[in-house]
């Protein structure tokens, strides 16, 4: 068993180091977003001190460099998620954009009887693409319910496929409470009906090693600033034969082939999706953290996590009035999603800010979920490698105490 030097990793992230309030900084959003490694930020300052020129078409030698250093972060995203081409991997602006090229390119391939499939606990970056893109087909969108536990209802979900479900959507993780969704069986019974699939692997890319090949998914998105890299940056994996079918999302410079006044020719895969400059070290920096996560070890950070939330969930059900949304530590990632009985979600979140501790409050972008617990949030605390038993105690001090001032 791989045993984490946590001392060791805190050094790596700088901002741990600061004081929120006059307190230290004591960081639960990880879900949010995480934070940076040295070895991620010094990634883009070399790039700004030493490679910093446009890529693709230069013929100069720095521009070369460039190209090369971001071919090869591709290259290590490509590897990480197992694709089996480089071509598949688009390099994005992140999940909201890669979801949103893929659902404006369905637009001229859906037709009004074809139905689509999301999932009762996405992220709103995963329903409001595909209901934009039902106004423009004529479409139908279709709800995969949830049950009280925070799991979907699978049965549901096997009698809303059927012979019209030409897409289906839901996420690998789910960011509101955690849930490990059974991907690989919804990816497999979305096929049986023709089905193409996209998973949203937003908040399971820091915690999980997805393989694209072994699930057989269509199509997977993953933001960078959720694993250690800077934001503004992510990915769409799309198979080979769906992004050649799928049509260009933005025109411009770098995606053609050959432009005249009568027709432009688009430039094949990845580049058809790429137009203009892209985040050139935020790419480079994205391989950088993948590259900071395997060498830290997925089973290792994936053990050590499940300790924080297995003695997070323990101790906070020590406190009455606490509860607690979604299922059992051991089906879910380290996210506590939590009330306490009479008291809103802002007005905890405001206290434990005060004492230096950062969790996020509110609907966490999935309405939805919130509207079927009939809640207007949640407080979650959202758990990484570089957290702490002796942080989480410091939370757990600060939560009664803030009971105790609020109640
Ligand atoms: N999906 C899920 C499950 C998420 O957690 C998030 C980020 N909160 C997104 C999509 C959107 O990602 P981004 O804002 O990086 O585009």
């Amino acid at each position: 068993e791989q045993i984490l030097d946590i001392d060791k990793i805190r050094k790596d992230f700088p901002i741990l180091r600061r004081e929120i309030n006059g307190k230290p900084l004591v960081y639960f959003d990880n879900a949010a977003t995480s934070q940076t490694p040295t070895q991620v930020i010094d990634c883009i300052v070399d790039y700004y001190e030493n490679k910093n020129a446009n890529i693709h078409r230069g013929v100069h030698s720095l521009s070369q460099i460039a190209t090369d250093a971001y071919e090869a972060a591709r290259e290590t995203v490509r590897k990480h998620f197992n694709a089996e081409f480089a071509h598949e991997i688009i390099l994005t602006a992140g999940t909201t954009h890669s979801i949103n090229l893929v659902a404006n390119g369905y637009a001229s391939v859906l037709k009004p009887e074809d139905e689509i499939l999301v999932s009762a606990m996405e992220h709103h970056s995963n329903i409001v693409p595909w209901q934009m893109l039902c106004q423009k087909t004529g479409s139908q969108l279709k709800v995969i319910p949830m049950l009280h536990t925070g799991e979907l209802d699978m049965e549901a979900y096997k009698e809303l496929l059927n012979a019209n479900t030409k897409l289906v959507f839901v996420n690998h993780v789910s960011n509101a409470l955690g849930t490990i969704n059974p991907i690989e069986q919804i990816i497999n019974l979305a096929h049986g009906v023709d089905a193409k699939v996209l998973i949203d692997g937003a908040q399971a890319a820091p915690h999980l090693k997805a393989d694209v090949q072994a699930l057989d998914v269509d199509y997977y998105t993953v933001s960078a600033h959720k694993i250690y890299g800077p934001t503004g940056v992510g990915m769409l994996y799309g198979k080979e034969e769906l992004l050649n079918m799928l049509p260009p999302y933005q025109g411009g410079g770098e995606m053609i082939s050959e432009v005249t006044f009568e027709k432009t020719t688009y430039a094949g895969l990845p580049h058809k999706f790429e137009a203009g400059t892209p985040n050139i070290s935020g790419g480079i920096a994205f391989g950088a953290a993948l590259d900071y996560m395997n060498d830290i070890g997925f089973e290792a950070i994936a053990a050590y996590e499940m300790e924080l939330l297995n003695y997070a969930t323990t101790e906070i059900q020590k406190i009455e009035e606490v509860e607690i949304y979604g299922t059992s530590p051991d089906k879910k990632t380290a996210v506590l999603s939590f009330n306490i009985q009479g008291l809103h979600p802002y007005d905890i979140g405001t206290l434990l800010d005060k004492m230096g501790i950062a969790v996020r409050t509110g609907h966490h972008c999935a309405q939805p979920i919130m509207e079927f617990y009939k809640i207007p949030g949640t407080v979650r605390a959202s758990f990484s490698f570089y957290n702490t038993k002796e942080e989480i105690d410091s939370f757990i001090t600060a939560l009664k105490k803030a009971k105790s001032m609020l109640l």
